[in-house]
């Protein structure tokens, strides 16, 4: 027969147990994916790209905000820095210091997309003009045309990584903050290591080519949730320029065109709670899978399998 006594002992026993396997637990499955940035972009003076009613930085905000208000509610293991959470410029510079002082795992930017209006010309008629030569007057029969613009009707969403070739620009990001990508096991191998010795080189080259991976799995993976909401994908790309702050964060880095600001239906909808909420949520998938791949360690090096 078991004493109250016993019951007890029996029952602390088995909360202690309790305890160490979900300590244990926690500490080999700790994910890969811990802290992330997420950069409005624009801000202040930079308006970004103008709609017909509506400012880029201010989708931008709205969305950022939206995104970690539903992370925190949806993987609140995640942590969630923004760069800003107000109506203000910050330079690249800046930004990229904030992600890296906040040893983000990933970095995501908030934009909108822009496309010129296009002219039209159209042939309306011909017009009498009278000229002089020498003393004699003529006439002659000039084509009169009416021009005028209309929105340009690209739509859709795109998803940018830095382009391969500046893999160098990566890689001393990576080098001027690598105390915040080396965990304390690597640390210790590389540590008094010379920074320009050929084993640091390539261990940062290593490193930057993995980020690279990753960045384009989250981009692809980004689309394919976006396409799944009924977006128009426009696709993964590299972007040659005006990706400086992808470069200079010493983490993954995509950076997410949202839709086009400078097609009417997109700016309604960027402006929308629904559409904002469809974004975010789209992205928010996309996280979710890239957490699972990278702690599976199943993100593949070749981007056209993770189409
Ligand atoms: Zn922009």
């Amino acid at each position: 027969m078991m004493t109250r006594k016993h019951t007890l002992l029996y029952m602390l026993g088995f909360c202690v147990l309790l305890l160490t396997s979900f300590s244990t637990k926690d500490a080999n499955q700790r994910s890969r994916l811990r802290k992330i940035v997420i950069d409005a972009g624009h801000g202040g003076h930079d308006s970004g790209a103008p709609g017909k009613y509506s400012n880029e930085k201010d989708i931008a905000l709205a969305i950022s905000l939206k995104l970690e208000e539903m992370m925190k509610d949806q993987i609140p293991d995640i942590e969630v820095v923004l760069t800003r959470r107000t109506d203000v410029f910050d330079s690249p510079i800046e930004k990229a210091k904030i992600a890296n002082q906040a040893k983000g795992d990933l970095f995501v930017c908030i934009h909108c997309n822009s496309a010129d209006p296009i002219r039209h010309s159209e042939f309306v008629g011909y017009k009498t003009e009278t000229y002089k030569k020498g003393h004699k007057k003529h006439t002659r029969e000039v084509k009169q045309y009416h021009t005028y613009s209309s929105p340009n009707p690209a739509k859709g969403t795109e998803t940018y990584i830095w382009g391969a070739h500046r893999n160098d620009l990566k890689e001393l990001a990576m080098k001027e903050n690598q105390s915040l990508y080396l965990d304390s096991t690597t640390a210790k191998s590389v540590e008094g290591f010379d920074v320009e010795s050929p084993e640091k080189m390539n261990y940062i080259n290593l490193k930057t080519r993995q980020y690279f991976d990753r960045s384009a799995y989250l981009a692809l993976t980004i689309q394919q949730e976006f396409a799944k909401a009924g977006r128009i994908n426009r696709d993964a790309l590299q972007r040659q320029v005006g990706i400086w702050v992808l470069q200079a964060v010493a983490m993954p880095a995509v950076l997410v065109e949202t839709g086009y600001i400078s097609n009417p239906e997109e700016e309604d909808y960027l402006n929308s709670p629904t559409g904002q909420t469809e974004i975010a949520q789209s992205i928010i998938n996309a996280i979710r899978r890239y957490r699972t791949s990278l702690d599976n360690k199943t993100i593949s090096t070749d981007l056209n399998s993770a189409k």
